[in-house]
């Protein structure tokens, strides 16, 4: 494998869920709903199937989609942006990060993230040759560490990334934080990558999106995805917003990586956009129970549970039951328990930070949820 993903092992994902089969666990680890995505949306693309929608889309989208996300994006933000110029369909927001990454980033340029922080980032910068700042996000808020902040920006700091609602915290940014990241980045030049792919999962406070603050369009890329609003993970859309200087690198790398996104599933995500809103209503109500349910049960079972405010994820903190690290913490939990959560410290550049700290998901049925408080009730 090539020096720069040398480090990087089967992501941690894919090893637990491959756990959960083996051991006939209950998988709260990865993100995937055990529920299907909104039949009018699978009508949709068997529809374009059927309809010969099957050879390669355009590169930067099919254009009713295109125009589907933009007209979302100004539902969402408020912001008008131009559906051929500005938006980039992608395949899932895994890619748009990759191609945002090795669009927009040159060997050696600075890129800060927040730890703990999805794996995909550390990776993609790692191709482009980024040097990664890190500064961490500490329980029990994960509250930005403003001073740690400005003294991590400096002339060869090209870009912050933000994913709020946050995975694996479930921490939402606050408008605060977020005016003075945005004011941070104005004063040094510095763009501004947003990954809200979790902005429909917002309970306790409203998302907002840093590239609708004042002067922070023109240097922000907006990231989001069809997977988590519409439980369809498998489908793999997703899309950069960003105006057409920064668009222009995105699209770039985006012709090189995949070159265009499955033809017939464009089509039905242009639908799945334009649902009534009482969708997302739905779905935000749905997600809340669900989080009752898993936070209620986690308690009760004796974690120390950290307050999610958005994602379907929840992070505990496992000491109480005494095993050394949170690794050991999920292969017991794994081998004793019969259930699967995902150990933190791959979220971090130093391991140590997260090695009290796991992950479980409630994007599963409600007496799934159940079942696996249960059997934590039990053997912990
Ligand atoms: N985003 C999902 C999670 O955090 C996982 C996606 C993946 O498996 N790469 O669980």
């Amino acid at each position: 494998v090539a020096k720069r993903l040398e480090k990087f092992k089967t992501t941690i994902f894919t090893q637990m869920s491959m756990l959960a089969n083996k051991h006939g666990a209950i998988n709260l680890g990865q993100g995937f709903p055990n529920f299907d995505g909104p039949e009018f949306v699978k009508e949709a693309a068997i529809q374009a199937i059927r309809d010969g929608k099957n050879q390669y889309a355009r590169g930067c989208g099919v254009p009713d989609l295109n125009l589907a996300i933009a007209d979302r994006f100004k539902k969402d933000t408020g912001l008008v942006v131009d559906p051929e110029k500005e938006v980039t369909v992608t395949t899932g927001c895994t890619e748009a990060i990759a191609a945002t990454m090795l669009g927009l980033i040159n060997p050696g340029d600075e890129v800060i993230l927040f730890a703990p922080f999805y794996d995909s980032y550390e990776a993609t910068l790692s191709m482009a040759g980024a040097k990664i700042k890190c500064i961490t996000l500490r329980p029990p808020n994960f509250a930005v560490p403003i001073e740690e902040l400005k003294s991590t920006i400096s002339k060869s700091t090209r870009a912050i990334l933000i994913n709020t609602p946050h995975n694996p915290t479930g921490k939402m940014f606050t408008r605060e934080e977020l005016d003075t990241i945005a004011s941070l980045c104005i004063e040094n030049d510095v763009l501004a990558f947003a990954d809200e792919v979790y902005d429909k999962l917002s309970f306790d406070m409203d998302h907002i999106s840093i590239a609708s603050l004042p002067g922070m369009f023109e240097r922000t890329v907006t990231m989001n995805s069809l997977g988590k609003t519409f439980s369809l993970t498998g489908w793999k859309i997703g899309w950069a917003i960003a105006p057409p200087h920064l668009t222009w690198g995105v699209r770039q790398a985006h012709s090189f990586l995949t070159f265009a996104t499955c033809t017939p599933m464009q089509w039905a995500t242009a639908a799945a956009l334009r649902a009534p809103e009482s969708y997302f209503v739905e779905l935000k109500r749905d997600y809340m129970a669900k989080r009752a349910i898993l936070v209620e049960g986690l308690k009760a079972v004796g974690f120390k549970v950290f307050p999610s405010s958005g994602t379907y994820f929840v992070v505990v903190d496992h000491t109480p039951f005494g095993l050394e690290n949170d690794v050991a913490f999920c292969e017991y939990l794994i081998k004793e328990v019969g259930v699967v959560a995902i150990p933190t410290s791959v979220f971090y550049l130093n391991p140590e930070e997260g090695k009290n700290l796991v992950r479980f998901t409630f994007c599963k049925d409600e007496e799934t949820l159940r079942a696996a408080v249960e059997r934590m009730k039990e053997r912990l």
